[in-house]
């Protein structure tokens, strides 16, 4: 197999530049560039990738219209299974799916599927804003409104079901939705296209899920990427509800018994942050990564027009190794911070995508490795002042396959640092459960449901974080429509 085109590369913010700016760090391809890199696609007859996207995006049906320059085609193509496109393009760990089942990468780079969503969704978007101004020049408040343009002028979203399969009329029945991320607009958006009356309950004031309050502005744009997905959304006639806590302003048996919703969709997320248990967590300067993520992404403390700032100070530690890690400490770097993440194991086990640790590296994060916390220090003031750490080195592997750290004895030393970051993980808010009969948890705190997210409880369904854990994006997505189609069908043989 000789390849002619190599993989086109993406254009990209200077890492010194983009260091001390939010702005998005990857440029994306222009329609030169996707259709080139589109042309690289074998069209193998059994295409490895589809089965590797847990939404089964008809990846290479997508890719030849690309390549041929249909561009429209190719969103209504990717439209058939995602409504967050210009997300998943952006965040998804392609290297681990699609990309990674690419026949072409055995031998050469795969194609660039990531980057070619995110282009034909981008491309997509761009249409519909100049339809909002064409149509506000015609009729004068599309675009101050941001009302949809008239349908006929879009591109059409195909209403159709999971991998194309019609589904009958939800004749208008409502069903609840808790949550706005990825899981929830994912099930809502199916139930709508299918004809059920779908309200989403969001507990923050803006829809979106980690997608608004987790992931940095510089890696997915709120107001050109998210804003205009979300909005495909509420097009299909979802309604979103935000500033409305599932089991504090309202519960679920409530919106079942009292409000008439017929189903119930839990996609309430893992964002309850773990602590490492050491002395001094409480210090001032001492936050959960979803807390200071939050603080940035959602408060918008990077923002100067804004009356929530941020503290990080001139020096950052960030403990943990994965995602999440990799976001608060760039985050930090941008809020003017020296940062340093610091990870008990090597670089070869951090769980972070390859692809954000070389990002951090090329901003000018310091990694100090094999290096474990054992207790903040604080000052008189009740304020950090340092990260009391330990040397580790790898011993035998453990359960999940990686080398364990072990503590090297008398090799404790201490980091001097304004702020420590705890990225170690999150699992799901008990509320839900703790408020709804019936509905069972696991003992790590997830929601029993099964593969299609039946819960324990009749009429109640649930997927994404909330079951799995902390995964991924497109797992939740799939999740999400996977319940959908459970609903659908509980609700037709309840008829
Ligand atoms: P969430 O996105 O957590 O959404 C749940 C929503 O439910 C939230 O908006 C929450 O406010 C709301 N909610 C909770 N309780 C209630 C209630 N009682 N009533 C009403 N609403 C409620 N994945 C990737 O694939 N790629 C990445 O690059 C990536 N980066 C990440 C970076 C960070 C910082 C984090 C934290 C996660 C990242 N992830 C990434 C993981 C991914 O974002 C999650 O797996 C995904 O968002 C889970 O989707 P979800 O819909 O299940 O939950």
């Amino acid at each position: 197999m000789a390849e002619r085109i190599p993989r086109v590369p993406v254009r990209e913010q200077d890492p010194k530049v983009r260091a001390t700016n939010f702005e998005e760090v990857c440029y994306g391809y222009n329609e030169a560039e996707a259709k080139l890199e589109a042309s690289r696609c074998l069209h193998c007859k059994n295409p490895r990738c589809v089965g590797a996207c847990p939404v089964g995006i008809d990846i290479p049906g997508f890719i030849a219209e690309v390549a041929s320059g249909n561009f429209t085609s190719a969103a209504e193509v990717i439209a058939r299974d995602s409504s967050l496109p210009a997300v998943c393009g952006r965040v998804c760990p392609q290297e681990t799916q699609c990309e990674g089942s690419c026949v072409l990468g055995v031998k050469f780079e795969p194609v660039a599927i990531g980057k070619l969503e995110r282009f034909v969704a981008d491309w997509s978007h761009a249409q519909n804003a100049a339809t909002y101004t064409k149509a506000s020049q015609t009729q004068g408040t599309a675009a101050e409104t941001g009302a949809p343009a008239s349908d006929s002028e879009r591109p059409a979203i195909p209403l159709e079901g999971v991998q194309g399969v019609k589904y009958s009329s939800g004749a208008n029945k409502r069903v609840a939705v808790i949550g706005s991320g990825p899981a929830g607009l994912a099930c809502a958006s199916d139930l709508a296209k299918w004809g059920y009356d779908v309200t989403i309950f969001e507990a923050l004031h803006k829809a979106g899920g980690v997608l608004e309050y987790g992931i940095p502005e510089f890696r997915l744009p709120k107001e050109t990427v998210l804003k205009s997905e979300i909005a495909e959304v509420t097009r299909l006639g979802v309604k979103i509800e935000t500033d409305v806590i599932i089991g504090r302003t309202v519960t679920i048996d409530q919106l079942m018994d009292q409000e008439g919703f017929e189903a119930v969709f839990v996609g309430t997320g893992a964002g309850l942050p773990k602590f490492m248990g050491i002395p001094g967590e409480n210090l001032c300067g001492v936050f959960s990564a979803n807390e200071f993520l939050t603080r940035n992404n959602l408060m918008m403390a990077f923002r100067e027009d804004y009356l929530t700032p941020i503290h990080a100070g001139k020096k950052v530690c960030v403990v943990g190794g994965g995602n999440v890690a990799m976001d608060a400490a760039r985050t930090a770097l941008r809020l003017g911070a020296e940062v340093h993440i610091v990870y008990r194991r090597t670089e070869a086990e951090l769980p972070a995508r390859r692809e954000e640790v070389h990002h951090a590296v090329e901003e000018g994060i310091v990694f100090d490795m094999l290096t474990n916390p054992v207790e903040v220090l604080g000052d008189d003031k009740g304020w950090v002042r340092a990260l009391k750490c330990i040397r580790m080195e790898l011993g035998e592997p453990d359960e999940s396959g990686r080398r364990s750290p072990v503590p090297i004895p008398g090799s404790e030393f201490e980091i001097p640092t304004e702020t420590v970051i705890m990225a170690l993980g999150t699992s799901p808010n008990p509320l839900i459960a703790r408020t709804t009969a019936g509905l069972e948890m696991t003992r790590r705190g997830c929601l029993v449901a099964n593969e299609d997210g039946a819960t324990t409880r009749e009429g109640i369904f649930a997927g994404g974080d909330a079951v799995s854990g902390a995964a991924t994006v497109i797992l939740a997505m799939g999740a999400g429509r996977k319940a959908a189609k459970a609903i659908d069908e509980y609700l037709k043989a309840k008829a």
